[in-house]
């Protein structure tokens, strides 16, 4: 059986991305730049994030017989990723359609296509893939049903690691055993149920009212500022590393995987979380996802 530091049990989407003067208004076209195909989705994201660390990485996903699939299995094949978990057929490839303005504003369209036929079944039936993991990491990309499966078969002694993005609200048995959640301002009021004004408080409330939904530990990423983690323990703030921020695409994936990898080899959660602020921090000085991912090298000359 094979062993692996990390499972990824996610979304992979291609992001079809056109440069645009303006975007184009309810039935209105307008003419746009080149179009740039660029391999995405949380999933995927979070699987090269983590091989390209060095992390013996698997991705459980669903993508489509088409060559939006081929490019990106042959992505993550070349970041060191096992896609012998990524799956074909049953719908086209996830797409996210992509317009951005010079400001850098965009707006985006995303077809989940695969991705929402990745089913419980497909989770039991890769149960080699759990017994050989000693971290999942998994996100709302895919159904939440799916993601109830993906709680309920994590192996004994392995740790599930949950970003709710797209953010829901959650099941009780998934925020159980998660361990850490991890959430930045807007997932924690979606998973809180708070409205936009409304919160907790300081962090540490706000941290304190996520525990007490029953997640084992949570970690609040909040961008520039770092994060801060939480567990029955008590709390602590991870300082942010400074950088000069280009492009801040996939941070949260990057991070989310940097700490679950890291939790896997045994440290402790505030310090794979200072760990992850390294890599988030590498992967914003660098256009956009995938391709803006640092080695182990870069992350230690930052
Ligand atoms: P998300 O994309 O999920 O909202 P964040 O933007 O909070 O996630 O980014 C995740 C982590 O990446 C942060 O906790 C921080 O450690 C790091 N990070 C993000 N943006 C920056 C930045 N501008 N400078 C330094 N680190 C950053």
């Amino acid at each position: 059986m094979n062993t692996y530091d990390l499972l990824v049990v996610g979304s992979a989407n291609a992001d079809l991305v056109v440069g645009v003067d303006r975007r184009p208004a309810a039935g209105e076209t307008v003419l746009g730049s080149d179009l740039v195909v660029h391999p995405g989705g949380k999933g995927a994201n979070q699987a090269v994030a983590a091989a390209r660390l060095g992390a013996r990485t698997a991705l459980l996903a669903r993508v489509g017989d088409d060559g939006h699939g081929t490019l990106l299995r042959e992505s993550m094949e070349s970041a060191g990723v096992d896609t012998s978990g990524v799956l074909v057929g049953g719908a086209p490839t996830g797409v996210a359609l992509i317009t951005v303005d010079p400001s850098g504003d965009n707006s985006i369209v995303v077809s989940p296509g695969a991705n929402g036929r990745l089913t419980p079944d497909d989770v039991r039936a890769a149960g080699e893939l759990f017994a050989g993991a000693r971290v999942v990491s998994t996100l709302l990309e895919i159904p939440l049903e799916t993601v109830a499966e993906v709680a309920r078969s994590i192996a004994d002694g392995a740790r599930l690691v949950l970003n709710p993005s797209p953010p829901a609200p959650l099941p009780d048995e998934v925020l159980a055993v998660c361990d850490p959640l991890i959430v930045n301002e807007h997932e924690a009021r979606v998973v809180l149920g708070t409205d936009t004004e409304g919160g907790p408080g300081d962090w540490d409330d706000w941290a304190r009212a996520l525990l007490a939904l029953g997640p084992r530990s949570v970690v609040i990423t909040l961008g520039a500022d770092g994060a801060l983690v939480a567990d029955a323990s008590g709390s602590s703030r991870v300082a942010s590393v400074k950088v000069k921020a280009v492009d801040t695409t996939g941070a949260g994936d990057a991070f989310t995987a940097a700490l679950a990898w890291r939790l896997g080899t045994g440290e402790a959660l505030a310090d794979a979380a200072a760990y992850a602020a390294r890599v988030g921090a590498a992967a914003v000085t660098k256009e956009g996802a995938q391709v803006s991912y640092p080695t182990a090298e870069e992350v230690a000359a930052l």
